[in-house]
């Protein structure tokens, strides 16, 4: 696992992960990626779990907001499910959250191969160490 420091290369963010700013800066109804994680100082974070969701991204993170341990989140607003699960896999393999215990699925009705992916277990296998 590795720190994210700030500014990360497509990401906004770190916020609170708080109805208020979730309201305040995510769009609705959008697709999108996200990070959880703990915010260390003001330009680290400690990503926890990276997610997606491939019509409402807003909705996502309102239900993490009060659930999730992880205190801030960091979003990018995406406009198409390859891009969604392209960034998705690229933060996941970049990261290796804590919290991800398998890898990013394709989105429903695409067959989309992970090209951040070893060679070896390019099906998309759980690459995580048991
Ligand atoms: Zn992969």
């Amino acid at each position: 696992m590795s720190a994210i420091v700030f500014p990360e290369q497509t990401l906004h963010g770190p916020y609170p992960l708080t109805h208020d700013d979730i309201h305040a800066v995510v769009l609705e109804g959008v697709p999108g990626v996200y990070v959880l994680g703990t915010a260390n100082s003001e330009t680290n974070l400690t990503p926890e779990y990276v997610g997606r969701d491939d019509s409402d991204l807003r909705r996502r993170l309102l239900r993490w907001a009060g659930e999730a341990p992880s205190s801030h989140f960091l979003f990018k607003h995406v406009t198409s499910p390859e891009e969604g699960y392209e960034e998705e896999s690229r933060l996941y393999h970049q990261h290796e959250p804590g919290r991800n215990k398998i890898h990013p699925a394709s989105p429903e009705g695409h067959e989309l191969t992970c090209r951040h992916c070893p060679p070896i277990e390019a099906a998309g296998a759980d690459r995580r160490p048991r």
